[in-house]
């Protein structure tokens, strides 16, 4: 089962999907609108509908789509349950920080960081070891009243147990650990795909 990352905005080319009972193709620019027209041609078409065929259709239309970014919600992980593995990986994080001179991003990557963030999958309420919330809460004090818009939608990442509203502002160098899968649509790959193409991220002091 696949689901559509981001429900809010228009794909390019518009949503699109065939009924594949029927053959009627429909494009919308809001995915509402699609949700309409494919329950009004169900049901004047006595399609069968379970109470999960919402569901069903998002999983055929990025099936349909390839393009869009979709995601397995049977593959997202939500605990960091190995405490130890988290703390070493939050020390090397912090290490690596402070060896770089402790600087945060420029405010506008930070933003635009935490609007991936805001919408994916990833961005779970997660259960944190006590010595991680500890030194969690020593980092907050150090980005000081940094913060983002889309702070109150940000929680901690499951894909590496981070902080979210931490997290955003710290350099790329800073928190690349080879062993930690992010999803095709993350911020940290999208940046170490560019870096690798060009310089490192900018800082600020
Ligand atoms: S850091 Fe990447 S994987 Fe984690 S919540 Fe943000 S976008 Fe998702």
């Amino acid at each position: 089962m696949k689901l559509l990352l981001n429900k809010n905005e228009t794909p390019s080319g518009q949503w699109k999907y065939t009924e594949p009972s029927t053959g009627v193709f429909f494009k919308t620019y809001a995915w509402d609108q699609m949700i309409d027209m494919v329950r009004k041609h169900k049901k004047g078409n006595q399609i069968e509908m379970p109470p999960d065929w919402v569901e069903s259709l998002e999983n055929e239309v990025c099936h349909q789509n390839p393009h869009l970014d979709c995601f397995d919600p049977e593959k997202v992980k939500s605990s960091c349950d190995l405490s130890l593995t988290v703390l070493r990986r939050f020390l090397a994080t912090m290490w690596h920080w402070l060896k770089g001179g402790g600087n945060l991003v420029d405010q506008s990557l930070a933003e635009s960081r935490a609007d991936i963030c805001a919408s994916c999958p990833n961005n779970k309420h997660v259960h944190l070891c006590f010595a991680c919330k500890g030194l969690t809460g020593i980092v907050r004090e150090l980005k000081g009243e940094r913060g983002t818009k889309r702070d109150p939608e940000l929680n901690s990442c499951s894909s590496c147990c981070c902080v979210l509203q931490v997290k955003v502002h710290i350099p790329l160098e800073a928190m690349d650990d080879p062993s930690i899968e992010y999803p095709s649509w993350c911020w940290m790959n999208k940046e170490k795909e560019s870096d690798q193409e060009s310089s490192p991220s900018e800082v600020v002091g």
